[in-house]
């Protein structure tokens, strides 16, 4: 059974989730946006073998501790899709931008495409494409944990903002509808800022989306 803890990291309270198998103890880092040593310190305590780094969108709060975490402990990047590339390059930029430590850029081991299905041990989660916040965001999906992290595309009471280059919020709709909702009103999903939610409650009452 895929387990995980989401660990608040940088300013922003980005919500890094580490991921793992209880069968094998393996782990996968989602969203390593900084404050590395409290990420591996969660890792550590849990008694976990982290060997995975994946991302849902390469904004500094989601993607900005990722070159460092990968090359101290010799882990792979997977994600995000490729229409995400221009946000890697600017990370340099990001970072002094906002006030971050100085991020660097990155070349992922592998990137995604809608469909395809990334495995931490013995649990696979389902990867959709997600456009509308930054061009390449993915989400991962776990049916058999009912748990979708979904970065910034939805949050709860909310959704992701689209006045950065390259958001489009018809295009950000059509992603919650048509790739979030069919995960089930029963999933709960941990979004990259705030607290958790479940799809049927964000259908009922996020004023963005109700009655989508
Ligand atoms: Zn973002
Ligand atoms: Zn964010």
């Amino acid at each position: 059974m895929l387990k995980y803890l989401t660990v608040p990291v940088t300013p922003f309270a980005q919500n890094c989730s580490i991921v793992w198998c209880d069968r094998t103890m393996e782990a996968a880092v989602i969203d390593p946006g900084g404050d590395l040593a409290k990420i591996e310190a969660a890792v550590q305590r849990l008694g976990l073998k982290l060997g995975q780094i994946w991302l849902t969108h390469t904004h500094i709060d989601h993607a900005g501790g990722t070159a460092e975490l990968a090359k101290r402990h010799g882990l792979p990047i997977t994600g995000p899709h490729p229409g995400d590339q221009f946000w890697i390059d600017a990370l340099e930029e990001q970072s002094r931008m906002f006030g971050f430590p100085p991020a660097e850029a990155f070349t992922p081991a592998r990137w995604l495409e809608d469909g395809d299905t990334v495995q931490v041990g013995e649990s696979v989660l389902n990867v959709r494409h997600t456009p509308g916040h930054t061009p390449g965001h993915v989400v991962f999906h776990s049916p058999e944990a009912k748990r979708a992290f979904v970065g910034d595309v939805l949050f709860a009471g909310s959704i992701g903002r689209t006045d950065f280059p390259g958001g489009n919020h018809a295009e950000l709709i059509s992603s919650i509808t048509e790739r979030l909702w069919p995960m089930g009103n029963d999933t709960v999903f941990i979004p990259g800022h705030g607290p958790e939610s479940t799809f049927g409650q964000e259908r009922q009452s996020n004023p963005f989306v109700a009655g989508t």
